[in-house]
């Protein structure tokens, strides 16, 4: 039988015994294995090498898997802030982290990420990415916020803009549809970004901040 696109392409790549770890370890403890697909991993640690981002912010940490990938390729004075609502689950994230030699190089801020996002702003803190991949009903609160702690030509990547289809199907009107429809439509038209959305996996949007 032929192979899918994704498994074609994994299949390519050598074997990643950190992510793999991850996965086993989500798998372990009962977690949810929403993780994003190896493909979308690498687009992650793709993006933070060319755009040579120094400091990362990750909203929806679960099990450290995009996390590994936001922050193996950041110089030795990288820093990936990460937020997480479940303390099991960053404690989880935390041990894939330093079991992939990145523990130095990743903090977690347990709780509701609009709280952290208020102390980050409190704190005067400036982020060069940042990767939003967490409740979906607070995705426009998400994207405002990383705009203002946003260093001028920050990327900002954003996961599940389909909502496995939900998005485009007009009967769909839950809390987390409208969120992100009204999410997709900020990427595309708000003035402070350029915006771009990738129809690939659950759907991807990338924005620049002006
Ligand atoms: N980015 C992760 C990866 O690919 O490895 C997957 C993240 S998973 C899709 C979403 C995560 O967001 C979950 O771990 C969940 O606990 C977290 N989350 C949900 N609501 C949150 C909130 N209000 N504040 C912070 N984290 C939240």
């Amino acid at each position: 039988m032929d192979l899918l696109p994704d498994q074609y392409f994994d299949e390519l790549y050598s074997k990643d015994v950190a992510l793999e770890r991850v996965n086993e370890s989500i798998r372990n403890a009962g977690m949810p294995e929403i993780s994003v697909a190896p493909g979308y991993g690498r687009l992650l640690t793709f993006l933070i090498s060319v755009s040579k981002a120094r400091n990362v912010l990750e909203i929806g940490a679960l099990g450290g898997y995009s996390g590994i990938c936001l922050a193996r390729e950041l110089p030795e004075d990288g820093k990936l802030i990460s937020l997480e609502l479940k303390q099991e689950y960053a404690d989880v994230a935390q041990m894939n982290m330093t079991a992939a030699g990145l523990g130095e190089r990743v903090e977690y801020r347990v709780g509701d990420a609009k709280i952290s996002l208020e102390s980050l702003a409190a704190e005067g803190s400036r982020f060069d990415f940042f990767f939003i991949d967490a409740d979906k009903e607070s995705y426009p609160h998400y994207l405002e916020a990383c705009i203002q702690l946003a260093s001028k030509g920050a990327i900002i990547a954003a996961d599940n803009t389909l909502l496995r289809g939900k998005t485009i199907d007009e009967n769909k009107q839950g809390p987390s549809v409208l969120a992100i429809r009204h999410f997709n439509r900020i990427i595309a038209q708000d003035e402070r970004l350029m915006g771009v959305h990738l129809p690939a996996y659950d759907g991807l949007a990338l924005a620049r901040v002006k």
